[in-house]
């Protein structure tokens, strides 16, 4: 089976049994990212991921609070989450890379504080 990431989280979809039929319609990892995608997107966070990177030196990074302050100076706590759920999708994408202490990590499994880059090759 092809590696599935999904629509919301971004996080890796793991095969389950109960999808051996219709895999190929699979779009979310669970029914709470099912419910959030009913949900119209506040805010365009991954247009604002890319144009604060754009905005910057091709090899620097940026913070998920850069981006939440961007969007909401006044109330950029609640969108921590859903920007490095963005930063997720648009790294499934491989538009950008997520790292921790200077190294990529999995955005599937990793914890704690992020910034998000450009691609480096
Ligand atoms: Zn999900």
């Amino acid at each position: 089976m092809p590696d599935k990431t999904c629509a919301v989280c971004g996080r890796r979809i793991e095969w389950r049994k109960k999808w051996e039929r219709d895999w190929d319609s699979v779009k979310y990892c669970s029914d709470a990212c099912r419910a959030d995608a009913r949900r119209a997107p506040e805010h365009d966070l991954e247009g604002e991921i890319g144009r604060l990177l754009d905005a910057r030196a091709r090899d620097s990074s940026i913070c998920p609070s850069d981006v939440a302050r961007a969007v909401a100076p006044d109330d950029w706590r609640p969108l921590m989450e859903p920007v490095r759920r963005a930063a997720r999708r648009l790294v499934a994408r491989g538009e950008v890379e997520i790292t921790q202490g200077g190294s990529v990590v999995d955005p599937s499994t990793a914890k704690g504080p992020i910034r998000i880059r450009r691609p480096r090759t």
